[in-house]
């Protein structure tokens, strides 16, 4: 049994085993702020993975999308795309900013932004465009990378689901002018929470550093090239700190390990439900040829909003906990009060109302991979000889 009194949780965060030795060498090394020996590690295996110009930690991706909205520079007027089927604080790092989100529709098959859509959102306003990696597949980036060229708008890689996984080979988080990825608990690789900003464009580097710490130059002072340490510029406390930092080395570096696992399961997931498929009860994710996905997820689309809640009742009663995602930012209350939706989005109204995920750890034991799938297919063909 689980705290949350499932016998088989939705998610259950992953230990390599490495994380507590790390922990107690940041301790004793007395350096626990952010900069230290992990948090340099960490950046510099992220930086080498993803081919990033640069990486830096933060406290969460939220924070990296804070950085990012600062860095693209907008304010009260300006306008940024987003899908609506996507997460809350995509939307309020630029919210916070004075800034109006503009919610676009999401392609039928992966459930991510597309550059027509996306595109069918933009006005003379628009400052920046948000795509979303929903569920670790990455988004058509040549097609919206061109799309931001073309229309001088910065490109900001919503990539928290993403890490390990690829697109025509390359990290995703690295297709924008900005990337954020996040470590917090339910995601593949973890430290609590925890993030990072991946900044691809070098022109946004030196004010990244500052913003990141305080509003200071305190990294180009300690690098010698600045004499005076001082206040320069906005900026918060987005640094990660060294403890966290030193917890995410030890999953780092078992990161192929764990996303091997993770795709295990994914695969037998999705292997064993062809045949529901094929008999039109559910819908399996589909992934495009050119990705490489991480197995953060593992979703089913549903004939319906009541298919949907006789599924979850049938699976909470076998002691399983499968949930749904997201609320569509565009019919959210704060989503209506401070954003608006580019015409109307029927794939994420759709899809919001029958899209349910299934437990997906690391280590996960496949006889618990069948326990669910075959819950899955007792619920869904019970549901289908009722209609
Ligand atoms: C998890 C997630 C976030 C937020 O990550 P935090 O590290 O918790 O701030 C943002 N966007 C998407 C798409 C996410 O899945």
């Amino acid at each position: 049994m689980t705290q949350d009194g499932h016998e088989i949780p939705f998610n259950r965060a992953y230990r390599t085993g490495r994380e507590t030795a790390h922990i107690e060498s940041a301790i004793e090394s007395k350096h626990l702020s952010s900069g230290g020996r992990f948090t340099k590690l960490c950046e510099g295996w992220l930086t080498e993975r993803t081919g990033s110009e640069r990486a830096m930690m933060t406290t969460s991706c939220t924070a990296a999308l804070e950085m990012a909205a600062i860095l693209a520079g907008v304010g009260e007027g300006d306008e940024v795309v987003m899908p609506s089927f996507g997460f809350v604080t995509t939307a309020t790092a630029f919210v916070l900013r004075g800034a109006t989100p503009v919610f676009v529709d999401v392609r039928e098959d992966t459930l991510c932004a597309d550059a027509e859509l996306v595109e069918g959102g933009m006005t003379d306003a628009t400052k920046a465009i948000v795509p979303v990696d929903y569920a670790g597949v990455a988004c058509d980036m040549d097609a919206l990378r061109s799309l931001a060229e073309a229309r001088g708008v910065m490109m900001i890689e919503d990539a928290a689901q993403g890490l390990m996984a690829s697109r025509d080979g390359r990290a995703l988080g690295s297709f924008g002018d900005l990337g954020a990825l996040s470590f917090h608990e339910t995601k593949n690789v973890t430290c609590g929470e925890g993030g990072a900003l991946l900044v691809n464009d070098p022109d946004c580097v030196e004010r990244a550093e500052i913003l990141r710490d305080k509003g200071t130059n305190r990294q180009r002072f300690e690098r010698g090239e600045t004499a005076k340490y001082t206040w320069i510029d906005i900026g918060s406390s987005y640094a990660m700190s060294d403890l966290n930092a030193a917890f995410l080395w030890g999953q780092l570096e078992e990161a192929e390990a764990i996303t091997a696992s993770r795709r295990t399961s994914w695969d037998r997931y999705h292997e064993r439900f062809e045949e529901l498929e094929a008999e039109g009860l559910v819908r399996r994710p589909i992934v495009p040829d050119a990705c490489v996905h991480n197995a953060h997820m593992y979703y089913l689309l549903l004939a319906g909003p009541d298919a949907r809640r006789q599924v979850i009742d049938d699976l909470d009663g076998r002691g399983i906990n499968a949930v749904f995602h997201y609320v569509p930012l565009h019919s959210s209350p704060a989503g209506r009060r401070y954003g608006r939706a580019a015409g109307e989005l029927p794939v994420t109204d759709d899809v919001s109302e029958r899209l349910l995920r299934l437990p997906l750890w690391a280590d996960m034991p496949p006889e618990t991979v069948d326990t669910v799938i075959d819950a899955v297919r007792a619920s869904v063909t019970r549901s289908a000889r009722v209609r």
